[in-house]
C-alpha cells in the first residue's frame, strides 16, 4: 500500500522522483515551485497532499516546502505564514482531518485555475498550442503527440494522460494501464521501474 513508502521519501528525493514518475499535474507544480519558489493556494494543496500521498512525511514535508519557500521570503514568514497549512494538510491542525489526495476528476472538474495559479490538469488547463509544444520539446514522438492532442481537445483528459504515460515509459501502448488518479499514476510508474 501507500503507507509502506511513508518515511521513505526523503525532501531530496523530489527532484528526481518527479522526472521519473510524476505526472504532468504534478510536473508542472514541482517546476513553477522551484521557479517561484512560491506556489499560490490551490498549488499548495494539489501538490502538498500528492506528495503526502507518495509517503512524504509531515517532518520532511515541512523541509521540503521551507527549503525551496525560503530561497524567496525569510524563515520566519514560512514558519508563520506557510507551515500551518501544511500541518493542516497532515491532520495536525483545525479539524484535524486526514485529507486525502486529490483525484483527477476533481482536478479537472473544479477549481479551475486563474491567473497567477499553477495547479489544475495540463490536458484541461493548458492552452493546447502550448502543451503540443510542450511535448514536442520533451521528445515525445509524433504519433505519440497527435494521439495525445487529439483525446485533449475531445475532451478525454485521462486518455490523453494515459498516451503521455505510455509515451514516457515504455514507448508502446499498454492496454493494462489506465490514469484515474494522480497517486495511481505514480505507482504504476514506479512499478514500472521496479
Ligand atoms: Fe494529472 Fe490526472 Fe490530469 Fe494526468 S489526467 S495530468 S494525473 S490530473
Amino acid at each position: 500500500s501507500k503507507k509502506s513508502n511513508v518515511g521513505k521519501i526523503t525532501a531530496e528525493m523530489i527532484d528526481s522522483l518527479s522526472k521519473q514518475s510524476f505526472p504532468p499535474c504534478m510536473q508542472n507544480l514541482h517546476q513553477s515551485m522551484k521557479r517561484d519558489h512560491h506556489l499560490k493556494h490551490g498549488g499548495r494543496m494539489q501538490y502538498g497532499l500528492f506528495l503526502k500521498g507518495i509517503g512524504l512525511s509531515l517532518e520532511e514535508a515541512l523541509r521540503f516546502w521551507r527549503t525551496e519557500f525560503t530561497k524567496a521570503m525569510d524563515g520566519d514568514k514560512f514558519d508563520k505564514q506557510y507551515s500551518y497549512n501544511i500541518r493542516h494538510n497532515y491532520g495536525k491542525e483545525g479539524k484535524r482531518a486526514d485529507y486525502t489526495p486529490y483525484s483527477c476528476n476533481k482536478i479537472i472538474m473544479s477549481n479551475a485555475p486563474g491567473p497567477g495559479d499553477n495547479h489544475g490538469c495540463p490536458f484541461r488547463h493548458t492552452d493546447a498550442d502550448l502543451l503540443a509544444q510542450k511535448l514536442r520539446l520533451q521528445g515525445i514522438s509524433k504519433d505519440f503527440t497527435d494521439k495525445i492532442m487529439k483525446y485533449t481537445r475531445d475532451g478525454h483528459y485521462q486518455i490523453a494522460c494515459k498516451y503521455y504515460f505510455d509515451a514516457t515509459h515504455s514507448g508502446v501502448e499498454e492496454p493494462d494501464v489506465n490514469i484515474n488518479h494522480p497517486n495511481q499514476y505514480f505507482d504504476e510508474s514506479q512499478h514500472f521501474y521496479s
